[in-house]
């Protein structure tokens, strides 16, 4: 299949329609620097428009969405799925124009999405509530399981249509409807998305997509009073401002954000898969990933065979055209990216960190000025800024440690707490160090495996609420509590003397 989109539409209540705005942005391909489709920069009242229209899909009575049963809820996710598994190269490609991601990496996150939606098809028809025994016998209590209404879900641009997927489909499950607002910077798939709900004939107004600026388009989603809940993946400052903003409303939210992951290796690890470990947590994705590894923390007894070893395995990653399936890392996603990641590499330098591998663009013509070579920071002091910022791209701090305790303490001396791992052969120390490490997700002995099955949030600033996993249809379901009287006739209470 070949990229056909070159001016696209937003799409709302079933419709694809120019923006309010009559304007498009530029999307920028990071490797030849082109816009390469324009995005149709939506606004306050095309946001109104879509979310009226889900606010009408979930809750007026005669509307097909609220009338339709679990099971069929559960079909439509299906066809969502494959028809999505029919897309997924075209898809993969659009992110990689869009955010320069290798195409190795994209390909498999894209033929992995349908799996999520079939996990929550399997879920529709499986919500269930309770019955509760009150202590009065003349009573019955049961509780529903009922959607929340309408999601304003947002996306960041490192995993556009993965990251999307985490949220409309369990929302799709409990029998949401959503207001997708994908990043700016990469909104071609969500926009190319639309036409796959559109072909699958799911009732109008039940998935919308409103592509914009986050100031404009986002807050307008974040403020609107007919949003009932706000899932939001992104930078932990945005998300700040959202969580205020939702607040003042008083609406629920999800907040996936962002990370600084420690990867702890012991001196009895198994080194071989350590490093390799070590070297997929951070250089995967460019760095650009919430949960990349970005403080080794090791062992003081390996510390210096450790860090010979990642910087020769550093040297031999091919940097290159994402969209080639033998290149490993490309280029960083945007203008603004590249210059974060230099920002940091001075800081690096000025906090008297030994820089081991990289801190520049490579020497040879990439093609694209937005290239960085994978960069090794060691003898990195926890405390300075390499350390505790977020850098969001191929920078990796190294820590030496003396003991387990001390190790411990340093990996959660961060206002971070998404994800960690530990890498050890002795089975009662992994234990120990993953119960004790504030992160909502520890790997032992591997880096970064995560799948629909398992769920998945931060810990303190990486955020709260659960994406993935039967618990994640939690997040998009309200309970309403119902009393059944069983007595003939209802007692006077002023009278009862
Ligand atoms: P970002 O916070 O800049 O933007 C994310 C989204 O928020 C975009 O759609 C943007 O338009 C929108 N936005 C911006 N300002 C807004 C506002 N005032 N109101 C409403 N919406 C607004 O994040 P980013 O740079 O695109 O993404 C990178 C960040 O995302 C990193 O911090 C990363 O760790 C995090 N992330 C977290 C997870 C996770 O699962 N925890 C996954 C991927 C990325």
């Amino acid at each position: 299949m070949t990229l056909e989109l070159k001016r696209s539409q937003l799409y709302i209540d079933g419709e694809f329609v120019d923006p309010s705005s009559n304007e498009w942005f530029g999307s920028v391909d990071p490797y030849t620097g082109e816009e390469w489709v324009q995005i149709p920069a939506g606004t306050a009242d095309d946001v109104d428009s879509a979310v009226c229209a889900a606010h009408d899909a979930v809750f007026d009575p005669d509307s097909e969405w609220a009338r339709c049963s679990p099971t069929d809820r559960g079909r439509y996710l299906d066809d969502l799925a494959n028809a999505l598994a029919e897309r997924a190269e075209m898809h993969a490609e659009m992110d990689v124009r869009d955010n320069g991601k290798p195409i190795r990496e994209m390909a498999g996150q894209h033929a992995a999405i349908p799996e999520y939606y079939r996990f929550y098809a399997g879920l529709a028809d499986k919500i269930r509530g309770a019955t509760i025994s009150p202590d009065d016998p003349t009573k019955r209590v049961f509780t529903n399981r009922e959607p929340i209404g309408v999601v304003g879900a947002i996306t960041p641009w490192n995993s556009p249509l993965m990251l999307a997927a985490w949220k409309v489909g369990p929302a799709l499950a409990a029998g949401n409807a959503v207001v997708l607002k994908p990043d700016e910077k990469t909104s071609t798939s969500a926009l190319a998305f639309a036409e796959v709900v559109d072909s699958i004939g799911l009732p109008d107004g039940v998935i919308n997509v409103v592509s914009g600026y986050g100031t404009e388009a986002g807050q307008a989603l974040v403020r609107h009073d007919l949003v009932d809940k706000v899932s939001f993946t992104g930078g932990t400052e945005t998300g700040a401002i959202i969580a205020e903003e939702a607040g003042k409303h008083l609406k629920p939210t999800s907040m996936e954000l962002g990370g600084k992951s420690p990867n702890i290796v012991f001196a009895d690890a198994n080194l071989d898969n350590a490093v390799n470990g070590a070297l997929n947590g951070i250089f995967r994705s460019v760095g650009q990933s919430c949960s990349a590894g970005s403080r080794l923390l090791l062992h003081e007894d390996i510390f210096d065979e450790f860090v010979e070893e990642l910087r020769t395995l550093a040297d031999e990653i091919d940097l290159g055209d994402p969209k080639d399936p033998a290149t490993e890392m490309g280029p960083i996603a945007s203008r603004e990216q590249f210059e974060k990641v230099s920002k940091y590499v001075d800081l690096g330098l000025e906090s008297g960190a030994t820089l081991v591998y990289g801190g520049e663009p490579p020497e040879v013509d990439m093609g694209s000025d937005l290239f960085f070579q994978p960069t090794i920071f060691a003898h990195v002091d926890n405390g300075s800024r390499i350390a505790q910022e977020e850098i969001f791209g191929p920078v990796l701090s190294v820590i030496e440690f003396e003991s387990e305790t001390e190790a411990i303490r340093i990996a959660n001396d961060t206002e971070y707490g998404l994800s960690a791992a530990v890498w050890t052969e002795d089975i009662r120390r992994a234990h120990r160090v993953a119960e004790r490490i504030r992160a909502g997700r520890v790997w032992i002995n591997n880096y970064r495996n995560s799948g629909v099955t398992a769920p998945q949030g931060g810990y303190k600033g990486s955020g709260w609420g659960l994406e993935n996993g039967i618990e994640a249809v939690e997040e998009y379901l309200k309970t309403k509590t119902v009393w059944l009287e069983l007595d003939e006739t209802t007692e006077n209470t002023f009278r009862s003397n």
